[in-house]
């Protein structure tokens, strides 16, 4: 005989599948495993967090729905994730139908660690006060998945990775303290200062670790200040055994606040603790920091981030797909890791909207509908450039046919766009001399070769031309 609960589900499952199209049936519904049916809770299991807030944000009223109609008004569902198993089991997330609008996951960013906006009621005690030499447990504002096992490694980010382990495994102990790690936006920065921070809690249990952005210290600070309690301020983060702070470039051009970050970093570096921070610039050109400041930053090791290659790029959004608990085709993840080249969360927000361009307008996820998302939703990406791409751009700009570039004329003007395009191709395609020589006009590798140098000399000497080419070179990555 069936389980009852198993039942249950499959009851609700059939009502669901006429109610929503195949593809978002597919790919929300069949990966779901039902636990148990208790006291009219029926448990599902769902492969991940990112799974469950779609279930909740998206179907929420059809379950609701279903679960009333198979078990009653004072039915109930109840959710359990998946974790990663080094991450423990999690209890059954609990949630009762009719619900208000229920949010689960607490925003990582929106708590602070004191909060400093309660005020001085009564009976609410004074965050900053430690009670006598006991710790007070700080609530270290890390976000589990941000784990070392889910930043995937590659040449971009090796040094600033092993440095990042290495601290965690020995925090105020290494030469890397304190630990500065820098790049553009979106390469992993935030990602890998919340991997030290929960490595060291993994390795040091006691230890007090505390993941801050800058602008949180900021604010605190000005708020410390109007309440009058710097000196709580200023012990609370003498406290913390490593403390990481995020995006310090928004100290530039605040003093008061700089001065503070600066007693709290002598104070800590010379206790032996450890220090983790992220800038989008090397120290040597953060602008609007104190001299002093930056030279304490220079004290340990500054490693950068870099654009992950293509095949890194490949297995980071494998990752992600994998912990999401969803699937999706192997030549679109390539395409995805092929066009954006801008950076990972770019990269990461295409897949994404590609999900939920496949949900919301149930189509299956294909290599069309990545294309189509590509070149609407995704800004900044690279084209593939194409040569025929190149000598469309070439010919507008010097207003001919693009006929011409194919004739056989040695007009002046026809000449030197075809060398243009042919400069071009070379810089911007992967094909061989050949190839391009083919392409434009039906010439031999020598010539796109003597093609390529004279182009490149007018460049080098002629100011006018210069001017030209690099027009074109915009007009082309544009
Ligand atoms: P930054 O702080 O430099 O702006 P983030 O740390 O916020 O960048 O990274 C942006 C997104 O890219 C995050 O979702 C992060 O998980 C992901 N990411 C970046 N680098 C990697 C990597 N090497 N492996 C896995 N995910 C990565
Ligand atoms: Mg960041």
């Amino acid at each position: 005989m069936k389980r009852k609960y198993v039942e249950v589900w499959e009851n609700c499952l059939n009502v669901i599948r006429d109610n929503i199209h195949m593809q978002s049936f597919k790919t929300w519904f069949e990966p779901i495993v039902p636990i148990k049916l208790e006291n009219n809770v029926l448990t599902i299991q769902v492969p991940s967090q990112f799974f469950y807030e779609w279930l909740e944000e998206h179907y929420i009223v059809l379950l609701r729905k279903t679960i009333k109609k198979e078990l009653g008004p004072d039915g109930r569902l109840e959710y359990s994730i998946i974790m990663d198993s080094h991450n423990g089991p999690t209890g059954p997330l609990s949630i009762s139908y009719p619900t208000s609008n229920h949010k689960a996951t607490k925003n990582p960013y929106v708590s602070m660690p004191l909060d400093l906006n309660r005020g001085t009621s009564k009976d609410i005690p004074n965050p900053f006060i430690i009670p006598g030499l006991k710790k007070i447990k700080v609530e270290s504002q890390l976000v589990e998945s941000y784990s070392f096992d889910n930043f995937i490694e590659g040449e971009c980010n090796r040094l600033a990775r092993s440095a990042g382990w290495a601290v965690a495994e020995n925090p105020g102990k290494t030469a890397f303290n304190p630990l500065l790690i820098f790049s553009p936006t979106g390469l992993g920065k935030t990602h890998l200062a919340h991997a030290i921070g929960l490595q060291v809690k993994t390795n040091f249990p006691d230890k007090t670790v505390l993941y801050v952005q800058t602008e949180q210290f900021i604010n605190q600070y000005i708020e410390s200040v109007r309440n009058n309690n710097q000196n709580d301020f200023v012990h609370f983060y003498q406290m913390i055994d490593v403390l990481i702070i995020d995006d310090v470039q928004f100290l530039a051009g605040k003093e008061k606040t700089q001065d503070i970050f600066f007693h709290v970093f002598n104070h800590l570096h010379q206790s032996g603790k450890q220090l983790v921070i992220t800038s989008d610039k090397p120290p040597v050109e953060l602008k609007g920091l104190e001299p002093r400041l930056l030279s304490r930053f220079k004290w340990g090791l500054s490693a950068d981030l870099q654009m992950p290659d293509l095949d890194t790029r490949v297995s980071i959004l494998r990752r992600k797909l994998y912990s999401d608990g969803i699937t999706v085709p192997g030549d679109v993840i390539d395409y995805l890791a092929n066009s954006i080249t801008s950076s990972v969360r770019e990269m990461e927000g295409a897949l994404i909207s590609l999900i939920a361009q496949s949900s919301l307008n149930k189509k299956s996820i294909t290599m069309d509908l990545a294309r189509q998302m590509i070149d609407k939703f995704v800004k900044n990406t690279t084209k593939e450039i194409s040569i025929d791409y190149i000598q469309k751009i070439v010919c507008d700009y010097f207003g001919l046919p693009i006929d011409q570039i194919h004739a056989k004329t040695r007009k002046r003007e026809v000449v030197q766009a075809r060398q243009v395009a042919m400069y071009f191709s070379k810089k911007h395609t992967k094909s061989s001399l050949a190839t391009i020589g083919l392409q434009c006009g039906n010439k031999d590798h020598a010539t796109v070769l003597h093609a390529c140098k004279t182009i490149a000399n007018l460049i080098d000497t002629d100011k006018q031309f210069r001017g030209y080419a690099i027009e074109i070179d915009k007009k082309i990555i544009q």
